[in-house]
C-alpha cells in the first residue's frame, strides 16, 4: 500500500536545523513538498473539512535516537476522528506509525520534530458537504518550534470565546475547522498580555485550554474536567493521569471544574504534545497557589522529559525509536 519512492538528498532550510524536512507522504506515496500541491479550490481550503492530529518526537544526542511518542495512540485518534466525520481513511493506524518512522527517516530529523497527519477532503468541490468528495491523507514533519509555551510558569485568562458544544461538532475528533475557536481564544489572551486561554465550556464550567488539557491540584487530590466538559481527550492528558498515580500516588477525580476552583487550588498545570507538561502559575491576574511551578508538577515534568527522551525503563513502551527500528 505503501509505495516506496528514491530518498531525495535534501539540504537543511535554516542554520540549526538538521534537516530540510521537505519530503511529505501524500495519499501514499513519499513526494517532495514541492509536489505536494493541494488547489486553493479544495473543499478543505474553504470550509476547514478534514481533521488532524499531531505529535512529537525527541532527539536523543547521547542515544543518536529520535523517538516518537505513542504514534500509536495518535492514529488510533486519527482513525477515530475520521470515523466521526464518517471519513474513510484507507490506511491501519500501525500502517501510518511505519510511514511515520519511513518519513522522519527519509528526512534525517535529527531534532526535536512535530509530525502532522491531516485529512483532507482534497477535491475542487465548491458546496459545503462531507460526502462524496476524496479525502486525502497527508502527513509531513517540521523542527518543533521553539518557544512554543513558557516552561517556567505559564500566565493565563480565562477566555470570552466559550469552547464549542459537542452538540455542534464532534469535539472528540479533531477537526481543522474548529481551531477557528482556540485561536480565538490563544490571540486574545497573547493581546491580554498573558501566554494562554483557558476556555469555559457553554454551562461555565472548566473546559480546557487552547491546546491542552488542564489538571488542578486541592490539598491531596488532583482535578481535571471529565471527558464529557467539551474537551478534546488528549493522549497527554492520559499519560499525566497514569504518572499522577505512579509518580505522586495521589488521587485524580474526573468531574466537573468550576471556573472559581482556579482561582483557589493549589497547584495547577498544562499538558498537551505541543506544550508537553508546563507549570500554571498564575490565572485571571491571580496567583496559582504561591505563583511558582508547584513542585509536583515539576516533577512530573521530569519525568515525562525522560520517558520522552527514551531514558526511563517505566513508560518505554510510549516511545518508536525512529533509527533503531530500521535495523
Ligand atoms: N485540547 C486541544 C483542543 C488540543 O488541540 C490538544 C492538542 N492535540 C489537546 C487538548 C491535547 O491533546 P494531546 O495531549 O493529545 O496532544
Amino acid at each position: 500500500m505503501l509505495e516506496m519512492t528514491p530518498q531525495p538528498q535534501t539540504a537543511p532550510a535554516s542554520p540549526g536545523s538538521t534537516s530540510a524536512f521537505d519530503c511529505v507522504f501524500v495519499a501514499g506515496v513519499f513526494v517532495d513538498a514541492a509536489d505536494a500541491r493541494l488547489s486553493i479550490k479544495a473543499n478543505a481550503v474553504s470550509y476547514g473539512t478534514g481533521t488532524f492530529d499531531g505529535m512529537r518526537a525527541t532527539w536523543n544526542d547521547e542515544r543518536d535516537e529520535l523517538y516518537l511518542l505513542e504514534p500509536l495512540a495518535h492514529y488510533e485518534r486519527l482513525r477515530r476522528s475520521a470515523n466521526a466525520l464518517n471519513l474513510p481513511l484507507p490506511y491501519t493506524a500501525q500502517e501510518l506509525v511505519d510511514a511515520t518512522v519511513e518519513l522522519l527517516r527519509r528526512n534525517g530529523a535529527r531534532e526535536d520534530s512535530y509530525v502532522r497527519p491531516l485529512l483532507l477532503l482534497a477535491d475542487d468541490v465548491l458546496p459545503v458537504r462531507m460526502h462524496d468528495i476524496e479525502a486525502r491523507l497527508v502527513i509531513y514533519a517540521s523542527p518543533f518550534p521553539s518557544g512554543y509555551i513558557p516552561t517556567v510558569g505559564v500566565r493565563c485568562v480565562v477566555s470570552s470565546w466559550r469552547r464549542i458544544p459537542d452538540v455542534c461538532l464532534p469535539l472528540r475528533a479533531k477537526v481543522i475547522g474548529s481551531y477557528v475557536n482556540t485561536a480565538l481564544a490563544k490571540t486574545e489572551a497573547i493581546e491580554a498580555g498573558v501566554d494562554e486561554a483557558i476556555m469555559l465550556n457553554m454551562a461555565g464550567n472548566v473546559s480546557e485550554a487552547s491546546t491542552s488539557n488542564i489538571f488542578l491540584r486541592r490539598d491531596d487530590t488532583w482535578i481535571t474536567p471529565a471527558v464529557t466538559e467539551d474537551i478534546l481527550e488528549g493522549v497527554t492528558r492520559r499519560q499525566v493521569l497514569a504518572l499522577i498515580a505512579e509518580e505522586l500516588s495521589e488521587p485524580v477525580v474526573e468531574r466537573t471544574v468550576d471556573r472559581s476552583e482556579l482561582y483557589v487550588c493549589d497547584e495547577a498545570l498544562l499538558c498537551g504534545t505541543a506544550v508537553q507538561i508546563v507549570p500554571l502559575v498564575e490565572v485571571d491576574r491571580r496567583p496559582v497557589g504561591e505563583g511558582r511551578p508547584g513542585e509536583r508538577t515539576l516533577k512530573l515534568m521530569d519525568t515525562f522529559a525522560a520517558i520522552a527522551r527514551g531514558e526511563s525503563e517505566p513508560h518505554r513502551d510510549w516511545t518508536t525509536p525512529v533509527y533503531a527500528s530500521s535495523a
